[in-house]
């Protein structure tokens, strides 16, 4: 079995060993495979294996990686932040953008988007531990944005991701991820039809699952080490 076969089956282990333990649907929790720094070729050989769903940080590169892999019907995720005169090139070429945390970046995304291709997915990024030097936005701000996406030509808001503060404490993680499964299921019950509660990486997905994640982000744990 090939190295790469063996890191997939084991974040599918680790992915179906802790739904079973919250007591979830495995078929609840998509992984999304973050291939940031990676090369095309290992994203063709993860893709040959089955993962259809990648995630790139920076835009250029992610480019120059969809034009070498343009044969494969891949889902690309934007995850990184967005700088509004990228808007356009993350419009044209990308399924999902997750990080989407002003007006701005919303409108532009939207404006954007050609009527040829179907809705972009996006979520809100939320800085759900309110920290000065991440993007996302704070979570008093989340029902105006919602809104606006709502309304949005050409935008399908699908839910809310965050990358919670790093510790070494697991209940310090679980409590970033119980808050952001809040907001979800606040904007849900203010009539929002989202399916997307993008949380937990390599380190922390169990957590995440527990917490009621729908989409693990993993790169390290699947991809192996990313180059410096
Ligand atoms: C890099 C990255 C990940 C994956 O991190 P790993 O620890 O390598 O699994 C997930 N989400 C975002 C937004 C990232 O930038």
């Amino acid at each position: 079995m090939s190295g790469e076969q063996q890191r997939l089956d084991s974040v599918h282990q680790r992915m179906a060993l802790a739904c079973k333990m919250s007591g979830r649907d495995p078929s609840g929790v998509t992984l999304l495979a973050v291939s940031k720094k990676q090369a095309a070729s290992l994203v063709r050989r993860f893709f040959m294996l089955g993962q259809t769903a990648f995630g790139e940080n920076r835009v250029q590169e992610a480019l120059v990686k969809q034009q070498e892999l343009a044969d494969l019907a891949i889902d690309w995720h934007f995850i990184g932040p967005v700088q509004s005169n990228k808007a356009r090139e993350l419009a044209e070429q990308f399924d999902w953008v997750q990080s989407v945390d002003r007006v701005k970046i919303l409108q532009a995304l939207s404006r954007h988007r050609p009527a040829s291709l179907p809705p972009l997915n996006i979520c809100l990024q939320i800085n759900i531990d309110r920290e000065p030097q991440k993007s996302g936005l704070a979570p008093e701000a989340l029902p105006t944005l919602a809104e606006q996406a709502a309304e949005a030509p050409g935008i399908r808001l699908r839910g809310l991701m965050a990358l919670p503060r790093f510790s070494h404490d697991p209940e310090v993680t679980r409590d970033s991820f119980a808050r952001l499964r809040m907001l979800y299921e606040t904007l849900r019950e203010a009539g929002h039809e989202l399916d997307t509660l993008s949380m937990g990486m390599s380190g922390d997905l169990e957590l995440a699952i527990a917490e009621g994640s729908t989409m693990v982000r993993v790169g390290t744990d699947l991809l192996g080490p990313r180059a410096v």
